[in-house]
């Protein structure tokens, strides 16, 4: 019933109808969808009435209602519980999607409408004058101002940009796979479970070495059986492994299609009006400039350098010997058991997932916004595994918190958060339904789900997505729930992790499953003493990655080298010039493996630290003010997550904290103050 997709369902808060959606509905829904999503567009372009604010940006606002509805669902599915259908569906509606997407912000009548009423928006406040600006400028970033020609090159571009990151992201998957390294015999795998052997040896098999053991490369630089393998060649055939990816100068060498991707997006960034394509990703977000990037980035660069020649020369003190690129983990690992022993595998029985949910998770929530969650078998998700909530605020029922933790076949990797349905008064939507998912493995039968200490960490933060998601009001579609700038996203979600050591929420949710014993009262000290351990380390190699990802978007087009080996000339150039060259030191991603840059997150690896200036500042406010208070949550649900992305972010904080965040608390935090 497509039916089951476009309308708004008669469900509780209006929880989509998953049991009456079938794979056959999302072509013809997305088809209508689109279709009228259209009529409405020409409406409004067809209109002889003069442009305003309604007829036009509300009209607008107006016009995708149904086809979002359709889409949450399609994409939410794509991520959480696929099959080779609905990914053929993707493939297949992907560019459709795109295209009609562009065809919205590239119509040149529209973006006549949209630019007079922007300009008589000093007539509008508030959210509607932000409204104006922000749909202005999605037009201009777009190149609807540019004249047609140049909307031609810049379709081109478009295209031949795409078409070279899809042959990156393959190129560099093709030479990853090939670079997993053979191991001949299990004694050089000293320090891998039983469990990564038996895994080893069944993809040696899988490629036809049986009896032999195949490690597969994973994206970091530092692969993590670098802190555990005890056989220090093979520490170092790993590494080289991961290091040589995609610049062999074979088939698979990517550092060419990397620099025709970086020339175009220059030439497209300077075709829109910027000097750079980094000026033109920055200019939507909070950042605002590649320059106030940089300044942050080289702020933390030499302190993080210093701190991890430190961490070297206790490491080396400790291995009696020089530690290489290869060698530090290990070091590392050995380092943090043997002078803080913590040692987090250990802490797991503490850790029953559904007690750390309603017990950490949701009472942290409680105290802080009010919150109460209640289950509801009687409401059902789109998978038998998924949990789902209703959420009250002071007894108010808000929206719905549906859970989805454990791994299947038919889910992504990772953990996210997204929303089926966010809160706006113009659709008349009161509620919001939000979604975590987390890839926990499935204990068996009968058994307790005992998380890591990552994955409380994870529920902790997906959470804080989702508090995000519930608690935002806006007017309008454009500014419900999670939409804020994408430097400013992680913000929420970080800050939400700072209750998970918080010993009033801790003391509650940290209690052993068979004994009910509470955690040992010095395991959250030794956590506290560690916090800083490594992030020298830690804190160089994100920050070299997020500096070779500026310092290429910086480039003009005529900049950008032509010839491959000129790759590793800049990036050498690149982390020198920042002091983040120590050869024991190698950044989390180089050139010719890093897909984040070549697919969205180009110019934007930065925003991870970023955010986290400002969360950093956050949890020193909360800390410094009571902590875990119901005053404490209301004026951050005012000025942070209420506002969902109705106003400037950054100013709605300087309005908070009067001014704006300082970068010391995350100096602090990291041990580089
Ligand atoms: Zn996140």
């Amino acid at each position: 019933m497509i039916d089951a997709l476009l309308e708004p369902s008669d469900l509780p808060h209006r929880l989509p109808r998953f049991a009456d959606i079938s794979i056959e509905d999302y072509g013809p829904a997305i088809e209508q969808g689109m279709a009228e999503q259209l009529a409405a567009l020409a409406a409004i372009t067809s209109s002889t009435e003069e442009p305003t604010f309604e007829n036009t940006l509300v009209a607008l606002e107006r016009s995708g209602e149904r086809l979002d509805r359709v889409l949450r669902v399609f994409f939410s599915l794509l991520s959480a519980d696929s099959d080779d259908d609905l990914d053929e569906l993707d493939a297949a509606y992907a560019p459709r999607l795109a295209a009609h997407h562009d065809a919205l912000l590239l119509d040149d009548v529209l973006f006549a409408r949209v630019n007079a009423v922007h300009e008589k928006r000093e007539d509008l406040e508030g959210e509607d004058r932000y409204l104006v600006e922000r749909y202005h400028r999605d037009f201009v970033l777009a190149g609807a101002a540019l004249g047609p020609e140049q909307k031609a090159r810049l379709r081109e571009l478009n295209q031949e940009i795409s078409g070279l990151e899809a042959a990156f992201g393959q190129a560099a998957q093709a030479d990853s796979n090939d670079l997993a390294v053979v191991v001949d015999t299990v004694e050089e795998l000293a320090g891998l479970t039983p469990g990564e052997i038996s895994a080893a040896a069944a993809a040696a098999e899988g490629r036809g070495l049986a009896g032999k053991f195949l490690i597969t490369l994973t994206l970091f630089t530092a692969h993590p059986y670098l802190s555990v393998l005890e056989n220090r060649e093979l520490r170092q055939r790993l590494f080289e492994a991961q290091l040589a990816r995609g610049s062999r100068g074979n088939a698979n060498d990517t550092r060419g299609i990397a620099l025709d991707a970086l020339r175009l997006r220059a030439e497209k960034a300077q075709l829109l009006g910027f000097d750079s394509y980094a000026g033109l990703v920055t200019a939507d977000n909070t950042a605002g400039t590649p320059k106030a990037v940089r300044d942050m980035l080289e702020r933390l660069a030499a302190p993080a350098a210093r701190n991890a020649r430190a961490e070297q020369t206790a490491l080396e003190a400790s291995a009696g010997s020089t530690v290489e690129a290869w060698d530090w983990p290990y070091y590392a690992e050995k380092v943090r058991v043997a002078e803080y022993d913590v040692d987090l595998a250990v802490l797991r029985p503490w850790f029953e997932a559904d007690r750390v949910l309603r017990d950490g998770v949701f009472f942290a929530a409680g105290r802080l916004y009010g919150l109460t969650f209640e289950e509801r078998p009687d409401l059902q998700g789109y998978h038998p595994e998924v949990r789902v909530f209703e959420v009250s605020r002071d007894g108010e029922p808000i929206g719905l918190f549906l859970l989805d933790l454990y791994t299947r076949d038919s889910k992504k990797g990772g953990a996210w958060m997204n929303s089926y349905v966010t809160a706006n008064t113009l659709l008349g939507e009161p509620s919001a339904i939000v979604t975590n998912n987390l890839n926990v493995p499935k204990p068996a039968p009968g058994e307790p789900t005992l998380l890591t200490f990552d994955q409380v960490n994870t529920l902790f933060h997906e959470f804080g997505h989702a508090l995000h998601g519930l608690l935002a009001r806006a007017t309008y579609p454009r500014f419900a729930a999670t939409s804020v700038y994408r430097d400013f996203v992680e913000y929420p979600s970080q800050v939400n992790e700072m209750w998970m050591l918080w010993p009033e929420v801790l003391a509650n949710y940290a209690v052993h499953h068979e004994t009910g014993e509470p955690i040992p009262a010095d395991v959250l000290g030794k956590l506290e003493a560690s916090a800083t351990f490594n992030e020298g380390f830690a804190t160089s190699e994100y920050l070299a990655a997020t500096l070779i990802d500026l310092a290429w978007h910086e480039l003009g087009p005529a900049d950008v080298p032509t010839s491959p080996e000129a790759v590793e000339e800049f990036e050498a150039a690149t982390l020198a010039a920042a002091g983040l060259d120590n050869p024991a030191v190698r950044a989390r991603y180089y050139t010719a493996y890093f897909k984040h840059i070549f697919g969205g997150y180009a110019s934007a690896y930065y925003s991870y630290i970023w955010s986290e200036v400002l969360d950093a500042d956050t949890v020193a406010w909360f800390k410094e003010n009571g902590g875990l208070t119901r005053e404490n949550g209301e004026t951050y649900v005012r000025y942070v997550i209420g506002i969902g992305g109705t106003r400037d972010p950054l100013e709605s904080y300087a309005e908070w904290r009067g001014r704006p965040a300082p970068i010391a608390p995350l100096l602090e935090r990291r041990g580089l103050a």
